[in-house]
């Protein structure tokens, strides 16, 4: 084969040839995989998945309801303290990986079905001084997966992080007045139903302050949407 013949073919197919030097791995055990999939078929099916009807009653939605009046809630799967989903969590939070919620948004769009589809989406925002380490919102990707797909318009900036701090922390340490400042509304929502998006539910102190506060206008209804609960 003569050289820029090579050259030639090798530029057409680009992709396939960073495939074949840089393949996609498994997250989890490394196994080369297809593009973009992230996760072989043997690991994926060690996580637990809720498969959990939207409008129906479940435990998290139980759960919700002790905090703050709740429509709907959804979550993908259960967080295994020492399992997968844990692992993978780990890595779009804390190992640059937001990719991987490009995943967890194609697990989702399988298995989440609106009868009646909220009208605007948003997620836990982080405090810029965090986004400013973290490099990214871990939710981001996969908030705009998910609005794209259903066509439900997004808003990632309808709430504002006010502390740099845990809610949890918060709750602890500084008492009530502080904490339920910890989010302020950025423009004025009515009558809106609002999807909140999170990555774990486990206390649910701050989806409660966040729903808290779109709820301050009474118009306003609230569901939540998570990655996985550990409760
Ligand atoms: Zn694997």
């Amino acid at each position: 084969m003569q050289l820029p013949f090579l050259i030639l073919t090798l530029e057409k197919d680009s992709e396939m040839f960073a495939d074949f030097f840089f393949p996609d791995r498994c997250v989890n055990c490394n196994l080369i995989i297809a593009a973009k999939t992230y996760v072989c078929e043997l690991c994926k099916n060690q996580i637990s998945f809720c498969n959990l009807e939207f409008e129906a009653e479940n435990m998290l939605k139980e759960h919700c309801k002790t905090l703050f009046p709740v429509e709907s809630a959804f979550s993908l799967m259960e967080f295994q303290k020492e399992g997968f989903s844990r692992e993978l969590m780990h890595q779009l939070k804390y190992k640059n990986r937001p990719n991987i919620g490009e995943i967890f948004a194609d697990w989702t769009i399988e298995r989440l079905h609106f009868k009646q589809k909220p009208d605007l989406i948003t997620s836990i925002p982080l405090h810029p001084k965090k986004m400013k380490e973290r490099g990214y919102n871990q939710l981001h990707i996969y908030t705009e997966k998910i609005a794209n797909s259903y066509k439900i318009p997004f808003d990632n900036e309808l709430i504002k992080r006010n502390y740099y701090t845990k809610a949890q922390a918060l709750k602890n340490k500084k008492g009530r007045e502080k904490q339920e400042q910890l989010f302020s509304i950025n423009k004025e929502i009515v009558g809106k139903h609002v999807l909140i998006i999170d990555d774990v539910f486990t206390t649910g102190n701050t989806m409660s302050m966040m729903a808290w506060e779109i709820l301050k206008n009474k118009h306003n209804k609230v569901s939540i949407l998570v990655m996985a609960h550990d409760y």
